[in-house]
């Protein structure tokens, strides 16, 4: 397609929204119910173990979350809970992840984490506010951004010589290598890692879970999946941000009668 029009296909969609909570504004270039189809998509092919035990609780915390979250829905993101899909992945590696449109995998190797239920609440709290804040969307966003720049520096750069053409298009690639390649930026990992501190809160679960959590993940060894590397953000930053976000998280807890 021709640079313009795909800039202006793109530009249909266009707007700029808020996160709830902290209220950052975003630039949104998609159909938030198209990047949740593509996503049931990928969600449909995916190996799960329907008849896993665990999935009642998996569901059942989730939720919960959803329900707590809903209060800061005011831009109406989150599927009705009728809506939300869960499953047990077959996969040994650690990883967790909500897609757009409601679908939620835990893959088995997760739980010898996440032992508890409020340590199922941390990963699920953190996952459902990728969800609300829109990280999927606004990712996607970013990466037809930079196609369209590459487009647009492509055109631009017809007649010049290769020496500034080869320059332009590497500078594109970078900006594509650690803007979109990277799974989610450390800017949405610590949205994410805020609002789902205060939804496990708000459902009842203990927040103080959160940093303990972190913590011990962060010592396991081997490879981990992109949702969950190490350096996504500092293990050191993310703890301390967890422990300075509890004092707001334990405001929103239930009163006990
Ligand atoms: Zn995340």
């Amino acid at each position: 397609m021709r640079p313009l029009l795909l800039l202006l296909s793109a530009l249909a969609f266009v707007g700029c929204q808020n996160v709830p909570i902290t209220g950052r504004s975003q630039f949104i270039l998609v159909d938030e119910s198209e990047v949740a189809s593509l996503s049931a998509a990928e969600f449909s092919k995916m190996k799960k173990l329907p008849g896993d035990k665990r999935l009642a609780k998996v569901k059942e915390i989730g939720l919960k979350i959803v329900a707590a979250a809903r209060r800061d829905d005011k831009a109406g993101v989150l599927p009705p809970s009728s809506k939300w899909e869960f499953a047990i992945i077959d996969d040994k590696s650690p990883n967790a992840f909500a897609m757009p449109g409601g679908k939620i995998g835990f893959n088995s190797g997760m739980f010898q984490y996440a032992p508890t239920d409020d340590d199922i609440a941390v990963i699920l709290g953190h996952e459902v506010s990728h969800v609300i804040c829109r990280h999927g969307s606004e990712r996607v966003s970013q990466a037809m951004g930079v196609a369209i720049a590459a487009a647009v520096a492509d055109e631009a750069t017809k007649n010049s010589s290769s020496k500034t053409r080869s320059t332009w298009m590497a500078a594109v690639g970078i900006g594509a290598q650690y803007g979109i390649l990277l799974p989610f930026s450390r800017g949405h990992e610590s949205e994410a890692d805020h609002l789902g501190l205060l939804f496990m809160a708000r459902a009842g679960y203990d927040p103080a879970a959160a940093p303990l959590f972190w913590e011990r993940f962060s010592k396991i060894g081997g490879t981990r999946p992109p949702e969950f590397l190490s350096t996504h953000p500092a293990d050191s930053t993310r703890v301390k941000q967890l422990q300075g976000w509890l004092p707001e998280a334990r405001a929103q807890m239930p009163k006990k009668p």
